[in-house]
């Protein structure tokens, strides 16, 4: 049997007339699980890891996967027990981390807007790292690891001014975004802390965005932190890690806008020639990456549920939606369709692919041929990272169903979210 890898997603072949992940087809995964359902090549996200772990190769330093790009369990394990650490946002996400037996030194808790409370559960589970972003949570995590009678190792996150040249919801690193703390006060924030008995300055850290597809802001960024290394230690305060974030894009393999990224190993080795070159070598190094660990690991199959002929526009109804794949509703993403069966009849028509939610927003893909006909499935790819973690009820629509497939093992990792599981806490 011969398969046919589509080009820019290796992790997706057609073989026997249908699409497969690794050794299993969607055709019968829908059939088995329904629609919509995403499915996960836990072989992709291997590969994705290794990447970055060839690139730190003999190097002290640590992956910390910035789980909010997907945070279901099953994905979640797949990266613990290949030894990652995890990046966190919230409480929920450290139990989460936990619930998979993440090791607690290797989480570090990343977010502008920690509560007293999260601050508490994450000293108590004894994580590696909280990095703060202003001085406000300084002062907040310094009284609480006092009254809690510990302290609480920080990194301070800076915001070094760089633009990452993505989209703006996702940039991060420009002084008018609310993220980290300016280049400028830097020097005075670390002396503050410093000076604060419930904390211990452990590094430095600094995450300019997402889906970056050049090396360049990467490279500017990475100065201006190292300027900043140089001067906090020259104050007397001296920086055990260094944590360069995430942000790294994926291949969406848009026809219009076509995205090539470095691949992370060689992004990471002239990221390492400029650390080593400036004499931080040896320093231990923290990276958070998130949509490429994930993002082409994962697709969405959803069934065709009618065509409608319009006079501008041809719709292709699907029964997915914005609920399920948030990215074009949010950031105006693209991501490929693909039937998972197959060009055939009838002749390809040029279609907006939306789904039954009523807003205009909800909407997969516009202006896409394809042939398609009511009861066809359809593969939207690149679903792996920010689509099932951002999923929501609206609508009143249960959240999909999610398989784990490992060569020619389809594991079930999360039931299709029923309506009684929608109404159990709510009182009329
Ligand atoms: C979202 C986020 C990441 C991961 O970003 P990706 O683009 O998914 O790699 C890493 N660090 C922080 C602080 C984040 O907010």
């Amino acid at each position: 049997m011969s398969a046919t890898v589509l080009p820019g997603h290796p992790q997706v072949a057609r073989s026997a007339g249908t699409l497969h992940v690794e050794g299993c087809s969607l055709a019968a995964l829908a059939r088995e699980h329904g629609t919509p359902l995403f499915v996960y090549s836990r072989q992709w996200m291997l590969d994705a890891l290794a990447a970055y772990q060839r690139g730190f190769a003999g190097r002290d330093a640590m992956v910390c996967y910035a789980m909010k790009a997907n945070s279901s369990l099953g994905v979640l394990r797949v990266f613990a027990e290949a030894g990652c650490g995890f990046d966190i946002v919230s409480g929920g996400e450290l139990a989460r981390a936990l619930a998979v037996g993440a090791e607690p030194s290797r989480i570090i808790f990343s977010g502008v807007g920690k509560s007293r409370a999260e601050m508490r559960q994450a000293l108590a589970a004894g994580i590696g790292c909280f990095n703060v972003e202003s001085e406000a949570e300084i002062d907040v995590l310094n009284e609480v690891a006092l009254a809690e009678g510990r302290r609480a190792p920080i990194s301070i996150r800076i915001n070094p001014n760089v633009d990452p040249k993505t989209h703006p919801y996702i940039s991060t690193g420009l002084k008018g975004n609310k993220f980290g703390v300016a280049h400028d006060r830097a020097v005075a924030t670390y002396r503050h802390a410093a000076g604060l008995p419930g904390l211990e300055v452990v590094g430095i850290d600094c995450h300019i965005g997402s889906q970056i597809t050049e090396a360049a802001p990467y490279l500017d960024a990475l100065e201006r932190v190292l300027d900043l290394v140089e001067a906090i230690e020259a104050a007397g305060i001296p920086l055990r890690h260094l944590d360069f974030g995430g942000g790294l894009g994926i291949d969406y393999s848009s026809p219009n806008d076509r995205q090539s990224p470095p691949a992370a190993d060689a992004l990471w080795r002239q990221l390492l020639a400029r650390i080593d070159a400036r004499g931080f070598g040896d320093r231990k190094l923290v990276i958070e990456p998130g949509r490429s660990l994930v993002g082409n690991a994962g697709v969405c199959v959803t069934e065709v549920l009618y065509t409608k002929p319009g006079e501008d526009k041809n719709f292709c109804i699907v029964d997915a939606a914005m609920n399920d794949l948030p990215r074009p509703a949010m950031y105006q993403a693209f991501h490929a369709i693909v039937p998972v069966a197959g060009e055939g009849e009838p002749a390809p028509v040029v279609y907006d692919v939306v789904g039954p939610v009523c807003e205009s927003g909800d909407w997969i893909g516009r202006d896409r041929a394809l042939a398609v006909q009511p009861g066809d499935l359809l593969a939207v790819l690149s679903a792996g990272a920010y689509c099932m973690s951002m999923a929501s009820n609206y609508n009143t629509r249960g959240r999909a169903a999610e398989v784990l497939v490992s060569g020619e093992q389809a594991r079930l990792i999360r039931q299709r979210e029923s309506v009684e599981d929608q109404l159990r806490s709510e009182r009329a």
